[in-house]
Parts: C-alpha cells; structure tokens; sequence
C-alpha cells in the first residue's frame, strides 16, 4: 500500500474561506454540504453578526462538532490586530490591521456624545494620489474583500458591546459607519456595497443605511450606480477645490472626472434620490482657502441639495501644505454662510495619533 504523501504548503493552495465574506445562501450552500440541518445557518449568522462572537468556540449553541469542523476548515476573520493606539481621552481609536499578505490598513473608532462612529478602509493603500492625503502616498497595495471590510466594523462594535475600550463617552454599539478610511470605496465598488449589505442586514448587524456614509473622490460612473441602489445611504464628495486647474493640482482624478462632469453626476443623483449631499473641502493656507475660492464654490454648488463639510487639513509628515489659519476659517465658511449654503467646521480628532482625515497611511508613529 502507498502511503499518503502530505502535500507541501504551496502558493496555490487556496486560503481557507473567511466566514465574513460569505453572503447567507453562501453560508446556507456550505451548511448543507456539510449535512447540517437548515437552522444552523441562521443560528451561526445570528453569532457572527448579532452576537459579535469573537470566536468558533464563543458560539455554545453550536453542537462542539460543528464547532471543531469550522475551526478546522473556516476562519472567522482574517486581519491581524497589530497596532492599537488611543486619543482624545479614549475616545478616539485607531487600529493597524495586517492582512494574510502582508499588506495593511488602519480603521477608527470616535465616540462623541451622541454617537460612535467608525471610519473604515475599503483598500490598503490608494491610487488616487491626493496631494494632501498620507494614504494617496502609499499607491494602492490591494482591495479589501466584503469580510475584511465588515471585520474592521465588526471590532470596534465588539469592544463596545463588551464595555473593553477605556472611554470617557460612553456607547453600547456603533451608530454610524464613515467609508472614509484607506482607499477610493468606488475603485472597489462590488465588494466595498456587498460589505454595506452584510452590515444593513436586519438578520445580522442591522445598520440603518441612513447611519452609512460613503466618500467618493469624485468617480462619476459609481456616483451614477449610486443612484441607482435600493439602500438610501448618504453620500459625501470629496471636492477640495472650486476651479479644474487647482482641483487637477490637488486630485489627479480631476483630470478624468473634471469639475462639470461631477457636478452633473452629482445633480442627477440628487434629483434621482432626493437625498442631501456632502462636499467634503479640505482647507489649505494659501492654495484653496481664499475669499474667491469660497465664492467660486458658492457659485459652484448654491441651489443645489448639498452641504459643506470645511476640513482644515491634517499634518502629513513630508507634504510641503499648511493648515488654514483660523480666521481664514471663518471667513471662507462665512461666505458659504451668507449665500445660504449650509456649511459646518469638521471636530478635530486623532491628530495626535494621525487617525484624522488624510493621516491613515499604516507607517509608524513615534511612540
Ligand atoms: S483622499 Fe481618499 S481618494 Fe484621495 S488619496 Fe486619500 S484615500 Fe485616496
């Protein structure tokens, strides 16, 4: 009799399935050909979803042989927590993940009095190469799978269901989820809207999709599908300059999608939707924060269904660019004021742990 060679671990041996990537037929499909009875998908959906179990063997409902094959044969999430750092008194945290390749990402978590809300990464790295943006630097290293998106979110509800974070706001869940992390959610459309499905599902998470907000660089054929979804989430556009020339110069993508093209993207979803829209404007000393900038932008966006979200620019070790001044602030939101356009000053939060918008790049901080 031969004896049975083990065979070597070889780069085509494919990875065990992420539970967290599998839609629940998909789970249903594995569960049946495993011979389990029908309702032991919904029991392990209801585990990994509403429960938050943070393991195979957490799930006790669960026959202990079932329990052994999914660990042998399954994982429940792949990204490896590798650094976690706190701010704001606790109330800003930001995690380092590392995928099984090697390539990483970074979520946050920021509590506020009303709300929880976690920022998450739909790639590692980005090709978009904002100027102002760490992560822009970075180039894109990989899409994230639906289940690597939802882990990340998954985290942070777990902390503050079991009470483990040290915080001087307090939450039980998350509230909101911002698709405002690494990565242009658009570039990866499929996957990054299969992961808002799995989080809005009211067998399982059960996010309302008026607590998901995703931001757009500018990418009109994913504006256009936007539109065109059954979940009514909100959308946010990266905007950050009111002229083709100056937007080229801060977003390259400028130069596929210039200003009219968004802006006429960005009229047809508000009226197919009837929803509200972001801009998001990162203010820079001296580069897009003047008075005429902020009257190019009245002029730009007055009449339309929308709201400005001024963000005075977080540092980025390297980037030859300074935050606005204060008064330079005000004076642009001012403008935006008296022509009647709704318009707020983002809250800082996470600069000193670069967890703030445009600091994720998943490179060292000093200690
Ligand atoms: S701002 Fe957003 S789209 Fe631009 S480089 Fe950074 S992560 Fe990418």
């Amino acid at each position: 009799m031969l004896m049975q060679q083990t065979q070597p671990m070889t780069l085509e041996t494919p990875p065990a399935v992420n539970l967290y990537d599998l839609t629940l037929p998909e789970l249903g499909d594995l569960m049946k050909r495993w011979g389990q009875p029908a309702f032991r998908t919904k029991q392990i959906w209801t585990q990994m979803y509403r429960n938050l179990a943070p393991s195979f063997d957490a799930m006790s409902d669960l026959p202990a042989a079932l329990r052994e094959r999914l660990k042998a044969e399954v994982q429940l999430g792949v990204l490896k927590l590798t650094r976690e750092q706190v701010a704001d008194d606790g109330d800003t945290r930001k995690v380092l993940w590392q995928l099984p390749d090697g390539n990483v990402l970074e979520s946050v978590l920021m509590r506020y009095p009303d709300r929880a809300t976690v920022c998450i990464s739909t790639q590692s790295g980005c090709a978009m190469g904002c100027v102002f943006c760490a992560t822009g630097r970075m180039g894109l290293l990989r899409n994230l799978t639906p289940g690597q998106i939802v882990e990340q979110v998954l985290y942070f509800a777990r902390g503050l269901k079991q009470d483990t974070f040290d915080s001087v706001t307090h939450h039980e869940r998350v509230t909101n989820i911002v698709f405002m992390g690494m990565g242009e959610p658009f570039a990866n459309y499929d996957r990054w809207y299969a992961s808002v499905e799995r989080l809005h599902d009211p067998q399982g998470f059960n996010l309302g999709a008026r607590n998901l907000t995703v931001s757009t660089v500018g990418l009109v054929p994913g504006i256009r599908r936007l539109a065109s979804e059954k979940l009514p989430i909100n959308l946010a556009i990266s905007l950050h300059a009111p002229n083709d020339e100056l937007r080229s110069a801060l977003m390259p993508v400028n130069k596929k999608y210039p200003i009219t093209e968004l802006m006429a993207a960005t009229q047809e979803y508000i009226e197919q939707t009837h929803r509200r829209v972001s801009f998001e404007y990162v203010l820079l000393q001296g580069q897009n924060d003047t008075v005429e900038h902020a009257e190019q932008l009245a002029d730009l966006i007055q009449g339309m269904l929308c709201h400005v979200n001024l963000i005075p620019w977080n540092p980025v070790p390297g980037a030859p660019l300074e935050r606005s001044h204060r008064k330079r602030v005000q004076e642009f939101q001012q403008v935006l004021q008296n022509r009647g356009i709704a318009c707020t000053v983002r809250m800082e939060r996470g600069v000193a742990i670069a967890a703030a918008c445009g600091q994720l790049a998943a490179v060292p901080q000093p200690a």
